[in-house]
C-alpha cells in the first residue's frame, strides 16, 4: 500500500543514508503508528538490514550501548531531543523466552517480514519506507481503524514470551483511546500471573505511562478487570465495594479512578496524579462501624496509615526519592479544612508549614480532584478563591526568623540586650 506520511528531513537524511549504501531501511513500530493516527511521534526508530557495525560505520556519530543491536545515531546540531538521537535497529528475529522477559539470545535476520513479526502489537508492527510504501503484514491498518489492540499472532505466545506485553496492551488502549481485541483481553486474562516474573522497574515504567495518558482509570479499570491490577497495586483493588457514606456515593475505588480521572483531565503532573491515585489509600484498614443512631462508618487516620502505605508502595515500584517525598507529604496532608469563614490565618500558615510553600498549590490540586472525585460540583468559586487568598496572603508573610528583616545583631543593638536566648525569643515574638 503506498501512503504520503511526513517525515522530518533529518529521518529522511538518515533512511537515504542507509538506502544509498545499499542497506534496507524502514520507519518501524511507534512512529508509524503515530503518523497514521495523524498523532505526532514520540522518537523515530528505524529497522534495517545492516548489522549494527556497518550501521555504526556510515554515520559519523553512533552509539552502540545495548543488547539488541540497536545503534542510536547522534546529530549533535539537532536540539529537538526526538530527533537528535535516532535509533537504528537490525532487523531481528523473535527468539526462545525462557525467563518470560528476556529472549535468550538476540539473533539479526535479512528480512523485513522477521523483524515485524517479533513484534508486540499489530498497530506497532507496521513499517514504512522512502519510496511511500506502507508495510502491513498483520492487519495494523485495519485494527488502527477499529481502534483495537491485538497482538500479532497468538496471544499466549506473544505474553509467555514477554509478560510485560500484558501491560503494554493496557497501557496501549488507555493511551490510544482504542479497545482490547477480545481474543487478546482472554490472552491477557489468562497469563496474568505471568507479570510475577517482570521486574518491579518495568512494572513501575508501564503503570507511569497508563496514568499519564488521558484516560487513566479506564486503564486502572481495565487492568482489574483483567486480572493485572493485583500484581502491580493490589491496595488499591482492596478500595472495591468499601462503601463510604456521608458524602460519599462511591466506594473508594470508584471515588479513586474519578479523582485521577480529574488530574487528567487538568493535564497535571505526575506527582499530583500519584497522589491523586493514593490519597485514600488508607481507607480500607481505617474503616469502622459508627457509633450512634446513624452508624457512619469512619475512616480516622486514614491519612496517616494512607501515608504509610504510600511509602510502602512507592518503595517496592522504585520512584526516586523526590517523587516518593512529595507523593507521601500530599497523601498525608490531604484531609485540611479550608472554609474560608472559619478557618485562621495561622490554620492556613500550618497547613503551609506541613507541605512546604513550594507545594501548597499541589495540595490544593489534589484536593480539587478528591472533591470532583465525589461527584460533588465544584467548589464555589468565590469561596474557592477567598481561601486562596488567604494561601496568598500567607505566601507572602514570613514563615521563620531568617525571612524577617531584622535579626539578632539589630535586637542587641537596639535594645541594648545581652545575647543570650532572651534574643531568640525576640525573634519569634516578632515573627508572629
Ligand atoms: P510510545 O513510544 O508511544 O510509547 P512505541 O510503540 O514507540 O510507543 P516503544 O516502547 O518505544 O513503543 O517501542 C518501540 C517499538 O518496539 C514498538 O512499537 C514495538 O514494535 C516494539 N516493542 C517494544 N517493546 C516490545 C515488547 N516488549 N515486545 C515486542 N515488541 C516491542
Ligand atoms: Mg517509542
Amino acid at each position: 500500500m503506498k501512503i504520503d506520511l511526513k517525515i522530518p528531513d533529518v529521518v529522511r537524511e538518515t533512511l537515504e543514508t542507509l538506502e544509498d549504501k545499499g542497506y534496507l531501511a524502514y520507519l518501524v513500530g511507534g512512529c508509524v503508528r503515530d503518523l497514521l493516527l495523524g498523532a505526532e511521534p514520540k522518537d523515530w526508530d528505524i529497522t534495517t538490514n545492516a548489522k549494527p557495525e556497518e550501521i555504526a560505520a556510515i554515520f559519523p556519530k553512533t552509539v552502540y550501548e545495548n543488547n539488541f543491536g540497536t545503534v542510536t545515531v547522534i546529530h549533535e546540531e539537532i536540539e529537538d531531543l526526538k530527533l537528535r538521537n535516532i535509533e537504528i535497529t537490525p532487523f531481528r528475529l523473535e527468539a526462545k523466552y525462557s525467563d518470560h522477559r528476556h529472549p535468550d539470545e538476540v539473533r539479526f535476520s535479512d528480512k523485513l517480514e522477521d523483524d515485524l513479526k517479533r513484534r508486540d502489537f499489530t498497530i506497532n508492527a507496521l513499517a514504512y519506507d522512502l519510496k511511500g510504501q506502507l508495510f502491513d503484514l498483520y492487519g495494523g491498518v485495519r485494527d488502527l481503524k477499529d481502534k483495537v489492540v491485538s497482538t500479532v499472532g497468538s496471544p499466549d505466545e506473544r505474553f509467555t514470551e514477554d509478560a510485560l506485553r500484558l501491560l503494554r496492551a493496557v497501557r496501549f488502549a488507555s493511551q490510544l483511546c482504542f479497545t482490547i481485541n477480545i481474543a487478546t483481553e482472554e490472552g491477557i486474562a489468562r497469563n496474568a500471573s505471568l507479570l510475577r516474573n517482570i521486574s518491579a522497574e518495568r512494572i513501575r515504567d508501564e503503570l507511569l505511562k497508563t496514568l499519564m495518558t488521558s484516560q487513566p482509570d479506564f486503564g486502572l479499570s481495565l487492568s482489574h478487570k483483567l486480572g493485572l491490577l493485583q500484581y502491580v497495586l493490589p491496595e488499591l483493588e482492596q478500595g472495591i465495594g468499601i462503601e463510604q457514606g456521608g458524602e460519599h456515593i462511591y466506594d473508594v475505588w470508584e471515588h479513586t479512578l474519578r479523582a485521577v480521572k480529574h488530574t487528567a483531565n487538568k493535564d497535571w503532573p505526575l506527582e499530583i496524579r500519584l497522589a491523586a491515585l493514593l490519597h485514600d489509600i488508607g481507607k480500607p484498614p481505617s474503616r469502622r462501624a459508627g457509633v450512634g443512631k446513624s452508624k457512619q462508618w469512619t475512616f480516622y487516620g486514614h491519612e496517616v496509615i494512607g501515608e504509610r502505605m504510600t511509602r510502602t508502595i512507592l518503595d517496592r515500584l522504585k520512584l526516586s526519592n523526590k517523587t516518593k517525598d512529595l507523593v507521601e507529604k500530599l497523601v498525608r496532608n490531604h484531609m485540611f479544612f479550608s472554609d474560608p469563614d472559619k478557618i485562621t490565618m495561622s490554620a492556613v500558615r500550618r497547613i503551609i508549614a506541613n507541605v512546604g510553600a513550594e507545594h501548597i498549590w499541589d495540595l490544593m490540586k489534589v484536593r480539587a480532584a478528591d472533591r470532583i472525585g465525589m461527584g460533588r460540583p465544584k467548589e464555589d468559586p468565590y469561596r474557592l478563591r477567598r481561601y486562596e487568598a488567604m494561601i496568598e496572603e500567607a505566601l507572602s508573610q514570613p514563615t521563620s526568623v531568617a525571612m524577617l528583616k531584622i535579626d539578632g545583631k539589630k535586637v542587641i543593638e537596639v535594645i541594648r540586650e545581652t545575647p543570650g536566648p532572651r534574643i531568640c525569643w525576640i525573634l519569634h515574638g516578632l515573627l508572629n
